[in-house]
């Protein structure tokens, strides 16, 4: 548990420190590098209109007007992971059990935004553990997800903080977490193909250590799907 913990109030109190950056340099002060100025007294709303001013449009016209306001109100929304840790997501919901066969679940709907260029990627997560004495929720697992994507985020730490995340709270025998995603980044400006598809993988325990398991979960987790 203190894995992604630590994390999570890392990445916390970095994302709150930037508000409260450096002052404007004083009367003699040397320019050293970046210094950010201070805009942690401005409303959310204002740096969104400047945003979009600057951008060129006019963001007093009507169709923009309440832009601000619903722009700030989505990125919180989509960013609100930063509250939670995966300890959260599971809870209580830790069922003993003596079953100890692979458990997987599919195709769990996935949204996120890149922190590069903080557009949207999406897709989907497949995830699967062996139990060692305790099984996790099932509706849990979308939860978890969430946790983790509503961030800025980059999919090979989106899948591994899954990984971690189940590892710590089951303590199961083995985790295996596929994240299959399209880039907005890479699709709106052409970079690459439209149709290019990031996939991501992350393995604890037995499924790092015996090949047959890892197989078993591959074959599993990528057979038969539609497509997006
Ligand atoms: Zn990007």
């Amino acid at each position: 548990m203190a894995g992604p913990t630590a994390t999570d109030k890392g990445a916390h109190t970095q994302l709150s420190g930037r508000g409260g950056g450096p002052v404007a340099d004083t009367s003699g002060g040397m320019a050293s590098g970046v210094t950010q100025a201070d805009l942690s007294g401005v409303p959310f709303t204002d740096l969104i209109a400047e945003m979009i001013q600057r951008l060129g449009d006019d963001p007093g016209r009507d169709g923009l007007f309440r832009t601000p306001e619903r722009v700030e109100r989505t990125l919180r929304f989509l960013t609100q992971g930063y509250g939670f840790t995966g300890q959260d997501a599971v809870g209580d919901a830790l069922y003993s059990e003596t079953h100890d066969n692979m458990v997987l679940v599919k195709d769990i709907e996935m949204y996120s935004l890149c922190e590069h260029h903080l557009l949207p990627f999406f897709g989907k997560v497949h995830m699967a553990y062996i139990p060692d004495g305790y099984i996790m929720g099932l509706s849990k697992t979308a939860r978890l997800v969430e946790v983790y994507a509503r961030r800025f985020q980059i999919q090979e730490r989106l899948t591994d903080q899954i990984a971690q995340a189940l590892w710590e709270t089951i303590e199961p025998r083995g985790v295996a977490v596929v994240v299959e995603a399209y880039h907005l980044c890479m699709m709106m400006r052409g970079v690459e193909k439209q149709n290019s598809k990031t996939i991501t993988s992350a393995m604890r325990g037995v499924f790092l250590e015996d090949q047959r398991t890892r197989d078993e979960f591959l074959r599993l987790a990528t057979s038969s799907r539609e497509v997006l």
